[in-house]
């Protein structure tokens, strides 16, 4: 166990928008697998770099260049530490999941798969880790497979072993459903893969801010996440790679930062992990995601685990008490993302009616429509919580769609 102590009162007190008041109730903040919000000293440290050393990085020999390029290279080293990368080098800045997906595919898939080699990917996938596989594979005739996702939300393991053979070459799947809350068997998933040589991409947009990532444990190849889902700022993520196979690709942009010699004969490439970082970086919020980083660490994931899987419980018991609900993805190991279905009201009107009482819910398809085919649905509401949300909120939720239904 932790030695740190959980102390709700402290966390939320970070928070300076939870105090806000929407159409005159307290916020009860219910999106946080959309993007979660972010803690005084987040805003605080991007507010810094803007007020007190903003200047571009790397190349600058003045006080204020060094300054941010000190700052900017701390969030590699943090992320390092975090995700566990064997070295900083492994550690590519993006705008966020999306964007290290496309990565991933216009420099590894398009030049290390060939025509008819196939790709896994699972039936509950965001769009952002399909379609880039979907345009890839129609540019390359690269075969793009699917596997199947069960009735309780859980991965179909008997049928993604019955998909792989000798031309299997890549696999990229979710580490966690951010419709289901589904949390996969990711090691032994990329046990398998490691058997039959499949390089593996796991897409951890959901699952940084909730349970530890250890890369080198899980033996992934790639390894994806966005800072704005972890309680840092938008327009951030990381692609984690093994240096060996990073190596290997060519880069994915062209331009400033990511050269070392450019002339019109031959133009080399800078070494790793700049090779990638093409153009001026979003220097501000990379320094805030460091400070997003160092929040959850303070609290620790002992305690964070400990703590978002009562709360769990709590709302599935409670949801489960309502007439007419249905939630959506009951796996044996998820987190607490909840979709469901009401019998006599339509989400959207959901959505509307709860945000009138100051509660922000998410409805729709959540960029898995392939999922909500699946399950014959058009959308859902969804509750997802964070470590700042409350057995109270949950009650007041409960309440309000019980006087709804009534
Ligand atoms: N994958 C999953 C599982 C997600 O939940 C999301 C965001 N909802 C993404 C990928 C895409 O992340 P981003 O929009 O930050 O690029």
């Amino acid at each position: 166990m932790s030695v740190k102590s959980f102390n709700l009162v402290k966390i939320r007190d970070q928070f300076p928008i939870l105090n806000k008041k929407i159409n005159n109730h307290q916020l009860v903040y219910f999106d946080n697998a959309a993007t979660t919000q972010k803690p005084k000293k987040v805003i605080n440290a991007i507010n810094e770099y803007y007020s007190e050393y903003n200047a571009n990085i790397h190349r600058g020999i003045h006080t204020l260049a060094e300054k941010a390029t000190i700052e900017y290279e701390k969030t590699r080293k943090s992320v390092s530490q975090f995700i566990n990368s064997k070295s900083e080098k492994e550690i590519i800045f993006t705008r966020g999941t999306t964007e290290g997906i496309n990565l991933i595919a216009s420099s590894f898939v398009k030049n290390f798969l060939k025509k008819e080699d196939e790709i896994i990917i699972s039936e509950m996938e965001h769009h952002s880790n399909i379609v880039p596989w979907q345009m890839i594979c129609e540019e390359n005739g690269i075969v793009l497979k699917t596997i199947n996702v069960l009735e309780n939300g859980e991965i179909d393991l008997d049928n993604f072993k019955e998909l792989i053979n000798d031309k299997t070459k890549f696999l990229s799947i979710v580490h966690t459903s951010n419709t289901l809350g589904t949390v996969n068997p990711i090691k032994q998933i990329i046990e398998i893969c490691k058997k039959n040589n499949i390089t593996t991409m796991v897409d951890g947009a959901q699952a940084s801010a909730h349970s530890k990532i250890n890369v080198q444990d899980l033996n992934c190849d790639f390894f994806v996440l966005s800072a704005h889902k972890m309680y840092g700022p938008t327009g951030v993520g990381i692609v984690y790679g093994k240096e060996e196979i990073l190596e290997k690709m060519p880069p994915y942009m062209g331009g400033g930062e990511m050269i070392k010699e450019v002339n019109f004969l031959k133009t080399t490439y800078n070494e790793l992990p700049y090779k990638f970082e093409a153009g001026t970086p979003n220097i501000g919020d990379v320094i805030g995601f460091n400070k997003a980083l160092n929040f959850i660490s303070d609290i620790g994931f002992d305690n964070i685990s400990s703590y978002e899987k009562k709360l769990k419980d709590y709302a599935s018991n409670s949801l489960n008490k309502i007439d007419g609900l249905k939630i959506i993805g009951n796996s044996k190991n998820k987190i607490g993302i909840f979709s469901f279905t009401l019998k006599k009201v339509h989400y959207y009107d959901l959505g509307l009616l709860l945000d009138s009482k100051g509660i922000a819910i998410r409805t729709g398809h959540h960029c898995t429509q392939p999922l909500m085919d699946k399950f014959n649905l058009e959308g859902t509401a969804r509750v997802s919580l964070a470590i700042y949300n409350s057995k109270e909120e949950i009650d007041y939720f409960v309440e309000k769609i019980k006087k709804l239904i009534n």
